[in-house]
């Protein structure tokens, strides 16, 4: 595996691949799991060269938000990207990424970044599109692979690729999870053991959905988000941050049974003391084109 610290050092190696090549490109923030490792070997089924970025992006973390804390372990991530078959491993630092300080450029997807994350997290999608059309300018990729954990973020970098023209295919890929139902996310460190066993109530909760709107046909976007904030409620600890669900990926609300939405989200962000997480659950309703 090669590992590139800087812009030019990539971009000296990417110029002795052959040109007919294809890149597969997986951005993430580093401190891996088995859920970014699943991109990796998508990736690698469907390219000749995988490549990988660890970058912890302070554009995309509010002033309150865990940007110093977030969790870094570069010899853990380097072991886990060798052992999955990563060829490049790209790990710019800050100044080589931002060499003026902040941005003069900032990429603003308009629409889908208003809701659930967007409105929780203001200025947290303006520095993910930001960062991402970056690496894709530096990665060059044929092919980018997200998690579908951040279904919104999915959405977003769909909707600013076409907006944009940019020459890259985003392959959506399923969330992992712990055999306990909890997705995967390099967050789950800060949780206490207590905190850990209750955070299964989002997985439980949006499972439990699917029988609700099965067991009642005509059931609406507003009664399926009761049911959701009611199961967080009922758990210790845990504060409800949102319970929405919307059609997806245009992430507009629902009007009427949601059987008529098409593809839906049920999407849901809770806090465990100062550790916010997210889960999602896609639908077909019954309009959905396939
Ligand atoms: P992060 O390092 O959290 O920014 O995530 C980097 C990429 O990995 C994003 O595309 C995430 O959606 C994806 N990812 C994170 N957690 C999971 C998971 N549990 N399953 C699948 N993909 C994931």
């Amino acid at each position: 595996m090669r590992i590139f610290r800087t812009i030019d050092e990539y971009k000296r190696f990417l110029a002795e691949l052959p040109a007919s090549r294809t890149v597969g490109f997986v951005p993430t923030m580093g401190y891996l799991h088995a859920g970014h490792l699943s991109l990796v070997e998508r990736a690698k089924r469907e390219n000749d060269v995988v490549v990988m970025s660890v970058f912890v992006n302070p554009l995309q973390f509010g002033p309150n938000e865990d940007f110093e804390r977030y969790p870094r372990d570069e010899a853990r991530d380097l072991a886990l990207m060798e052992s999955a078959g990563v060829d490049a491993a790209f790990l710019p630092g800050v100044r080589d990424m931002y060499p003026n300080g902040a941005v003069k450029t900032t990429v603003r997807v308009a629409g889908v970044t208003e809701r659930l994350c967007g409105a929780s997290r203001p200025g947290h999608f303006d520095g993910v599109a930001t960062v991402v059309s970056k690496l894709f300018h530096i990665v060059e990729p044929t092919r980018a692979y997200f998690g579908l954990k951040d279904a919104q973020q999915v959405a977003v970098i769909e909707t600013m690729v076409a907006d944009l023209n940019m020459n890259v295919t985003v392959v959506p890929c399923p969330t992992l999870r712990e055999p306990d139902g909890l997705a995967m996310s390099s967050r789950n460190v800060y949780l206490t053991p207590e905190q850990r066993e209750r955070a299964t109530v989002l997985y439980a909760s949006l499972q439990a959905i699917d029988g609700w709107r099965r067991a009642n046909p005509d059931v609406t976007a507003a009664e399926l988000e009761a049911k959701l904030a009611e199961a967080i409620r009922r758990t210790p600890g845990a504060e409800l941050d949102y319970a929405q669900v919307m059609t997806y990926p245009a992430l507009e609300p629902i009007e009427g049974p949601v059987r008529r939405a098409g593809r839906f989200i049920a999407a849901l962000a809770v806090k465990f003391g100062g550790t916010r997480l997210i889960d999602n659950r896609l639908f077909e309703g019954e309009d959905t084109a396939t």
